[in-house]
């Protein structure tokens, strides 16, 4: 990357750490932001810096937000019997695009990967637990990803907490395998929801 201006290089090499951006991708948007308007540079390191210092973690569901509880753990009007289980933070706005849910969520920053050195002490297990304490939660769906890792995560968690008399489902099949819940079509999806299985 020698042929660049260095500080070109240096935003390019920043872009390329990014999810789903290549080194190509990379070079176009760092010249298109160089090119481009100066106060739109400007605002977007603004909104990179301000999205990062002013979200946190829900201190219940451990989703991402800029007030805690989330919106959607203060929402009265939410089931409050059901919890669906997911992955990331992105997966809660994926199945809220649907529609078709109305309880709550449970973020667990992960899936079990042995592979990668990611156990269960790594996941927000134990504020899930805390969260089941009360007996008021009746059933638990298992929403991570239809992958090795996610039906590993799921077939943890159905053991885990079937002792605890709560209902225990998994997202129903027809969901693409080895794949990731962001890429899944809301029709699929809403069926998966809709004909989920008891474990
Ligand atoms: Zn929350």
């Amino acid at each position: 990357m020698r042929h660049y201006a260095r500080p070109i290089a240096r935003l390019v090499d920043e872009l390329n750490k990014l999810p789903g951006i290549g080194p190509k991708t990379a070079q176009r948007l760092a010249y298109h932001i160089v090119t481009g308007s100066r106060q739109d540079a400007i605002d977007l390191a603004q909104a990179i810096v301000e999205a990062r210092e002013k979200t946190i973690y829900c201190s219940v569901c451990c989703t991402i937000t800029d007030t805690d509880p989330c919106a959607i753990c203060r929402d009265e009007s939410r089931d409050r019997t059901t919890i669906c289980i997911v992955e990331e933070p992105k997966d809660v706005f994926v199945i809220e695009r649907t529609r078709e849910y109305h309880g709550l969520y449970h973020v667990l920053h992960g899936a079990i990967s042995p592979m990668d050195g990611v156990g269960p002490q790594d996941l927000k297990i134990k504020e899930l637990l805390d969260r089941l304490q009360d007996g008021a939660v009746q059933e638990v769906i298992l929403a991570t990803d239809p992958n090795i890792e996610g039906e590993a995560t799921a077939m943890y968690l159905a053991r885990l907490l079937k002792p605890l008399g709560v209902k225990v489902t998994r997202m129903a099949h027809g969901m693409p395998v080895g794949g990731d819940l962001e890429y899944v079509d809301e029709v699929t999806l809403t069926k998966a929801l809709e004909g989920r299985r008891e474990l």
